[in-house]
């Protein structure tokens, strides 16, 4: 269900039938059909349990799977765990891994370029939404997957690819039944799990590419519209962090802060312990921080834009900027060395000790630095605000 759009060609292409039935019935279903029959019938625990089940399955699937593993090698996998993603892949119906990967790694390469990106934020919400899915924008370019010979390595992504039809229809159709019958109610699990779940399922999905590239805050880059969002994260898994994700990545944490709600993160680190994942990557810190900081002296000098003394504000905030650099670089630098040299048995006890006192005094340096930074963009900001 994945096309490449090209907004350059006049006439709109040809709608997608299937596509259209697919996301109107299953709307159909879960907005009449379901809450009349919840009137009529009423649904158990058991319904309610398998949904968030079923939801859970199919959205890790994406995230873990499709997303961080697949699309962005962010982390090596076993191939027990590449099946169960593969199975819940086709139980999000959002097309074959490979068909998915090769559409994200060109969103993630052209983001934003209407004609490129698959679904650019820039062609309005409903287009990046759902639109590029109903009209065949994809031209020639459907099937070629040339940007992902990687993944045609994978055994487990070319068996998905090539019975993807079939998985999908006995995940969606065939799986809900089974359930109905153990259960005793073949239409209620149909309605939940086949319906209501998809519902679910596709539009959290869908709203990384919409809601995700128009809500929130952008702490990391402005260099294109991807945003991070607390609220967001909570719907789809850990995916809203979009703006940290679209400057890092092939790191395989969306969320990079504890308190960070990115159960995507969680499932891939304890993954780890048990052996099925591993390779897990993750962006130096120290590129991180630096994004950040480049990011709020952007913000400040936005502020001052209009300032009569813009220009003075602005040396002072340059300078500030490139001390708060230089202590960076000095305490990850070394930072690495002491790491290295509790590595190696060689280092004497009194260099050691030596690392370990500049070390503390480097970082004392830095937390100075940070916080007349901080102090810095908090005055131009109140200022700002005044003005
Ligand atoms: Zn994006
Ligand atoms: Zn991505």
């Amino acid at each position: 269900m994945s096309q490449s759009p090209k907004s350059s060609i006049k006439e709109k292409p040809p709608l997608i039938w299937l596509n259209i039935f697919i996301f109107t019935s299953s709307l159909a279903l879960a907005l009449i059909a379901a809450p009349w029959y919840a009137f009529n019938y009423g649904f158990g625990g058991e319904h309610f349990v398998w949904l968030l089940i079923c939801f859970s399955f199919c959205s890790l699937s994406i995230t873990a799977g499709y997303h961080r593993l697949w699309s962005h090698k962010a982390y090596q996998a076993h191939w027990s765990l590449r099946f169960i993603f593969a199975i819940g892949g086709a139980f999000a119906l959002q097309n074959s891994i490979l068909h998915w990967s090769s559409d994200h790694r060109v969103h993630h390469k052209h983001v934003d370029n209407n004609d490129k990106d698959p679904y650019s934020a820039k062609r309005g919400f409903w287009f990046s939404h759902i639109g590029w899915m109903i009209r065949d924008y994809h031209g020639d370019a459907y099937d070629n997957y040339s940007n992902c010979r990687d993944l045609q390595k994978d055994k487990i992504v070319l068996w998905q690819h090539k019975y993807y039809g079939a998985l999908a229809l006995l995940m969606n159709v065939g799986f809900p039944i089974l359930l109905g019958i153990i259960h005793g109610d073949v239409i209620g699990m149909f309605l939940m799990i086949g319906a209501v779940r998809l519902v679910l399922n596709h539009h959290t999905t869908f709203f990384i590419n919409s809601l995700a590239h128009i809500w929130g805050t952008q702490p990391y880059t402005d260099k294109n519209t991807a945003r991070d969002s607390a609220t967001l994260a909570f719907f789809t898994f850990g995916e809203g962090y979009h703006n940290y994700h679209h400057i890092f990545e092939n790191d395989y944490r969306n969320g990079i802060e504890w308190w960070h709600y990115d159960p995507t993160k969680w499932l891939i680190k304890s993954c780890s312990w048990l052996g099925l994942t591993g390779q897990l990557r993750k962006a130096p810190q120290l590129k991180i921080e630096k994004a950040k900081a480049a990011m709020s002296l952007r913000n400040a000098q936005k502020a001052i834009e209009t300032w009569p003394n813009k220009q003075d504000i602005n040396t002072k905030l340059q300078h500030e900027f490139e001390v708060l650099m230089s202590s960076m670089n000095d305490y990850y630098e070394l930072k690495k060395q002491l790491l290295e040299s509790k590595k190696d048995d060689m280092v004497k006890k009194y260099e050691y000790s030596v690392l370990t006192l500049r070390y503390k005094d480097i970082k004392k340096n830095l937390a100075q630095q940070t916080s007349a930074w901080n102090y810095m963009l908090m005055s131009v900001t109140k200022k700002a605000r005044a003005h």
